[in-house]
């Protein structure tokens, strides 16, 4: 069956990473097929309404790699699809509702719901509390239309006692619930905009929605959503409910928080975000070095499973993959590390081409000279060791500036009475080669050493102390060939002038 499926954000800040991994498993499924991937923008709660959030969310998806077939950005059949765009199909919805007994206005005021909710703990507007309060139920027909003329009011579903809910949730399995431990939620609010449970439900009707694939958060929810279904009589039309495991935080138990994130230093959005009240700067997926490819393999397993051991996906085979029945009942544990091997991983299989072209962006940004020969050059030496592209520039430092410190652990160890006679002939040689390679420079370092008597392996240590102030880093014939003759004679010649051997 080809699945109509809409991922359904509220424009209330920045998307959370959580939000891209419920994107996706709705691309997925929508992909999978053949169906059509939908994005609608809920965003009826003015108050709530954040300005930028939705072109946030419209370029974070774009940057993953999740297009969108009809919705927000691209229109569509079912156009428009912002909620605050549509009032007057929900309020002409709503006024279905109440004639046809299932909803009914209320006129009561902050305080008297107030005082309602602390007369009785745990009280709640249903069958048990809307005859004291003032609403189209309990007041003489004349005294509600003078308050539907001259006030404020809302519309209220009115839940019927008696009735079961079963809910078939293709992740949770049966969730049951009776109708009486259920509230007369609020649909249509005093300022005519509708509220989330009723747009959402005439919007997944309207739009043929198949499958509603969402946070756990929304579970909750459910209830009354299937209540709507059945009171408008669409209940055959109802689509089947999938709702997502929560992304648990990395240590401990409980939800994965933004503060959990700042405080291990790991991003909890796609995008930078900005926020435009206080103007802090969150940092973003994107922005820290992940490719999309990496964050997509790891949203994707972040619930989900595909019943092998194979952890490497494109997106390619993700759709292929994927299914709701594979996805995990439990919270999944937000492990960065995990999202930084995927990292790893998609930044090796690039090409060299591309990778000096991350590492010439930060030379630019730094305004260091570097060749392109030179980038791919130093690329070649470090792409095993990087996980991020910005690393090629860190691990780099090596390639456009002499070492400003040597480790004195390692000078103390390595830095002997043999190693810098062998440096001191080596230095002389290598001095006057011209356009140095990898081998020549191991061939004159091998017959610096045999001439002082000593073996090669010995005084490698002291040869990178020299070069890079340190005891690890890339291959050293290989960087001497990037460095050339003269820096690395330069090197040599410093810092046999600056160290000295121990005891003498
Ligand atoms: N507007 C809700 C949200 O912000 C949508 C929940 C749903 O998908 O039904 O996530």
């Amino acid at each position: 069956m080809k699945a109509r499926v809409r991922f359904a954000p509220s424009p209330t800040g920045a998307l959370h990473i959580g939000g891209v991994r419920t994107a996706l498993y709705n691309f997925l499924l929508a992909r999978q097929t053949g169906g059509t991937m939908i994005l609608r923008i809920e965003d009826t709660d003015q108050n709530r309404y954040v300005p930028g959030a939705e072109e946030y969310i419209l370029e974070s998806l774009a940057w993953a790699g999740i297009q969108i077939d009809e919705g927000v950005g691209v229109g569509g059949p079912h156009a428009p699809y912002r909620q605050s765009e549509r009032r007057e199909i929900y309020q002409q919805f709503a006024k279905q509702l109440v004639e046809s007994g299932h909803a009914y206005f209320a006129f009561d005021t902050e305080e008297e719901l107030e005082a309602m909710r602390s007369q009785t703990p745990n009280a709640q507007y249903d069958g048990s509390t809307r005859r004291q309060m003032r609403n189209s139920l309990s007041l003489p027909a004349e005294e509600t239309a003078r308050l539907l003329e001259s006030g404020s009011y809302v519309i209220r579903l009115l839940v019927e006692p008696g009735e079961e809910i079963i809910l078939q949730d293709i992740i949770r399995g049966e969730v049951r619930v009776q109708s009486s431990q259920l509230d007369d939620k609020v649909l249509m609010k005093s300022d005519g905009m509708p509220t989330y449970h009723l747009a959402n439900v005439i919007d997944d009707y309207l739009m043929r929605i198949t499958h509603v694939i969402r946070g756990e958060e929304w579970l909750p929810s459910a209830p009354h959503h299937v209540l709507l279904y059945r009171y408008f009589g669409w209940e055959k039309e109802m689509p089947r409910f999938a709702h997502l495991p929560l992304l648990l935080k990395p240590d401990g138990n409980g939800k994965l928080s933004k503060r959990d994130a700042d405080r291990m230093g790991f991003p909890i959005f796609p995008l930078n975000w900005r926020d435009p009240k206080s103007g802090d700067v969150s940092k973003g997926f994107r922005e820290n070095g992940y490719l999309p490819a990496a964050v997509i393999n790891f949203l994707a397993l972040l619930g989900w499973n595909p019943g092998t051991t194979q952890e490497l996906f494109s997106m390619e085979e993700l759709i292929q993959a994927f299914s709701l029945d594979r996805v995990n009942k439990a919270g999944a544990k937000f492990d960065i590390h995990k999202a930084q091997w995927f990292n790893q991983h998609y930044l090796r299989a690039l090409p060299n081409e591309q990778l000096a072209g991350f590492l010439l962006e930060e030379t630019r940004k730094a305004n260091v000279t570097c060749t392109e020969e030179k980038a791919l050059q130093i690329v070649a030496v470090l792409r095993e060791r990087v996980t991020f592209p910005q690393d090629f520039w860190h691990l780099g430092q090596l390639f456009f500036s002499p070492p400003s410190q040597f480790d004195p652990e390692a000078v103390s160890k390595r830095w002997t009475a043999d190693s810098t006679r062998v440096l001191v002939a080596f230095q002389k040689a290598v001095s006057e080669s011209k356009g140095l390679t990898a081998e020549e420079a191991k061939s004159l370092f091998e017959a610096a050493a045999s001439s002082q008597g000593v073996k090669p392996g010995s005084a490698l240590a002291a040869l990178r102390i020299a070069l890079t102030g340190g005891m690890s880093g890339p291959d050293l014939m290989q960087t001497m060939a990037i460095l050339g003759g003269a820096e690395t004679a330069s090197r040599l010649h410093h810092a046999l002038g600056v160290l000295s051997v121990k005891g003498s």
